[in-house]
C-alpha cells in the first residue's frame, strides 16, 4: 500500500509539470498551476466529504475504490470497521453464554452496586426473591429483603459468614445468603434455598431431644433401683456388689450423657434472647468453686480472683452451665497437686472469664475440633472421670448465644487457658452495700 502514496505524489508533481507545460504554452503558467492545485483540492475535498458520510453511516457498504492515498485510507478503515464487527459479535456471544450459564445457576445471583442498589440478577433471582423486572431494577435491594437480620449483615464489612433466613414471600423456605464483594465497591449477593438442609437439621435436632427425652425415665427408674438394690444387705446383691456398682455407675454415666443432650438441644432450638437477667457471676463462681473443691477433695490449689461488683446481663442457667463446665474440665484432667486459677474481670475489650491450669495441656491439633461434640483426646480418661464428651459443646454453645468468643491456648506439658470474652455492652456494674 505504500505504492499508492508514492504514485499519489507521483500524480501531484505529474499535474504540476503537465499545468506548467500547458501554462507556458498558453503564456499563463501561474494561472494554470493555481487552477490545477485548485482541482486538485477539490478532488481531495469530495473525498474527504465521502469519506466523512461513510464514517456517518450514511453511506452503507465498502466505500468506493478510489485512487491514490484515499484507497489506502479506505482499505484501513474498511479493514478496521470489519475487525470490530467480528470483535462486538464475538463479544455478544460470549455475554450471551455468560448470561445463559448464570441463568441455568441452581442459586440466586444479584449484582448490587456500591450504593447497595440491584444492578442485574439471574433467573433463579426471580423466583427465590420474587425479583421483577423492570419494576425492582436499581432499587435498593433492602427494600426487597426487608429482613433486619439482613441488613445488619449488608452494614457489616465482614462477609465470610453466610446468613440464614426464612423467606418474606414463603416461611416454608428458608435461605442462605452471602456477599461476595468484588471489583470497585461492586457486591455479588448470592442466595441458595435450604429449606432441605434445615428441614434435616431440624430432624436431628427432633430425634435428639426426643430419644434423650425418652430415654431418661428408664434410666432413672434403673438407676434407682440399682441404688436401693445395693443399700440392701441381701446375700445375692453382696456377692454381686461390684457388678451392680458397675451398673449403676454407667447408668449415672447415660444419664449424664442425656441431660446434657437435652441442654444441648435447648440451646439450639430455644430463643437466643430469652429470659436474660442480671446474673450476680461472682457469686456463681464462688459456689462453682465451692463444689470443685468437693469434686478435688484438696488435691489441687483451685484460686479465685474476681471483680465483686461486676455482673453480667445474661441467661443465669447457661452461663452458670458453661462455667461449671470449664472449672470441673480443670479439675478432672488436672492431676493431682496442681494449680488453677480462675479469674472474673473487665477491661476495654469486655468481660472475661479466664480459667488457667497447670495440667497435662492439649496437642495443637486437637484445639480446633475440641468443642465438638464427644470429642474427646483420651477417650478413656474422659470416660473414667464421668465426662460426655459434650461439655465443651455446651460452653460453645452457651457463648455463640451471648454474642461471646471462647479463646483456648493450650501447651502439651504447660497446661491450658480457657477465657470466655463477652461484649463490654453486657457487663453491669453493681454497687454492693
Ligand atoms: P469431657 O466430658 O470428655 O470432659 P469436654 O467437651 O468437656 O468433654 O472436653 C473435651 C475434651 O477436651 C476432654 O475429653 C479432654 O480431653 C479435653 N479437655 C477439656 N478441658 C481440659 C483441660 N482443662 N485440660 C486438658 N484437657 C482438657
Amino acid at each position: 500500500m505504500r505504492n499508492s502514496w508514492s504514485s499519489e505524489i507521483w500524480r501531484l508533481t505529474g499535474l504540476l509539470l503537465l499545468g506548467l507545460l500547458v501554462g507556458f504554452i498558453v503564456g499563463q503558467p501561474a494561472w494554470i498551476l493555481l487552477v490545477v492545485t485548485i482541482l486538485y483540492l477539490a478532488w481531495h475535498l469530495r473525498n474527504l466529504y465521502r469519506l466523512d458520510q461513510w464514517l456517518q453511516g450514511k453511506r452503507r457498504g465498502i466505500p468506493e475504490t478510489t485512487d491514490g492515498a484515499w484507497a489506502n485510507v479506505y482499505y484501513h478503515l474498511y479493514r478496521m470497521q470489519q475487525r470490530n464487527r467480528r470483535r462486538k459479535k464475538r463479544l455478544a456471544t460470549m455475554v450471551n453464554r455468560f448470561r445463559e450459564s448464570t441463568n441455568a445457576l441452581p442459586d440466586a445471583a444479584v449484582v448490587l452496586g456500591a450504593a447497595g442498589n440491584i444492578e442485574n440478577w439471574n433467573k433463579t433471582a426471580e423466583s427465590l426473591l420474587r425479583l421483577k423486572n423492570p419494576q425492582d431494577m436499581h432499587q435498593p435491594i433492602t427494600n426487597l429483603i426487608r429482613h433486619p437480620g439482613f441488613i445488619k449483615y449488608l452494614n457489616q464489612e465482614d462477609f465470610s459468614k453466610v446468613l440464614r433466613l426464612q423467606s418474606t414471600y414463603d416461611e416454608n423456605v428458608f435461605l442462605s445468603l452471602q456477599i461476595v464483594p468484588y471489583g470497585n465497591k461492586q457486591h455479588l449477593l448470592m442466595v441458595r434455598n435450604i429449606t432441605h438442609l434445615h428441614r434435616l437439621e431440624q430432624m436431628r435436632q427432633d430425634f435428639i431431644a426426643n430419644v434423650s427425652h425418652e430415654l431418661r425415665t428408664p434410666l432413672t427408674v434403673i438407676a434407682g433401683y440399682l441404688e436401693t438394690m445395693l443399700d440392701d444387705d441381701d446375700d445375692w446383691v453382696v456377692n454381686n456388689s461390684d457388678s451392680m456398682k458397675s451398673m449403676l455407675q454407667q447408668a449415672q454415666r447415660m444419664q449424664n450423657i442425656v441431660s446434657d443432650l437435652l441442654l444441648l438441644s435447648r440451646l439450639e432450638t430455644e430463643e437466643k434472647s430469652q429470659q436474660r437477667q442480671e446474673v450476680d457471676v461472682p457469686a456463681i463462681l464462688e459456689m462453682i468453686i465451692s463444689d470443685a473443691k468437693v469434686l478435688s477433695q484438696g488435691k489441687h490449689e483451685i484460686n479465685l480472683e474476681y471483680d465483686r461488683d461486676l455482673y453480667l446481663h445474661a441467661n443465669r442457667e447457661e452461663i452458670t452451665s458453661a462455667f461449671s463446665n470449664l472449672i470441673y474440665n480443670a479439675v478432672k484432667y488436672t492431676p493431682d497437686g496442681g494449680e488453677i486459677n480462675v479469674r472474673w474481670y473487665e477491661d476495654n475489650d469486655g468481660v472475661h472469664f479466664r480459667i488457667q491450669d497447670d495440667g497435662p495441656g492439649i496437642a495443637s491439633q486437637h484445639l480446633p475440633r475440641l468443642t465438638e461434640r464427644f470429642y474427646r483426646i483420651d477417650a478413656g480418661r474422659s470416660r473414667a472421670s464421668g465426662g460426655t464428651g459434650l461439655g465443651l459443646a455446651i460452653v460453645k454453645h452457651v457463648l455463640n448465644r451471648h454474642e461471646a468468643s471462647l479463646k483456648i491456648t493450650s501447651k502439651l506439658g504447660t497446661g491450658s487457658t480457657f477465657i470466655c470474652t463477652f461484649l463490654p455492652g453486657l457487663a453491669i456494674r453493681r454497687e454492693i452495700a
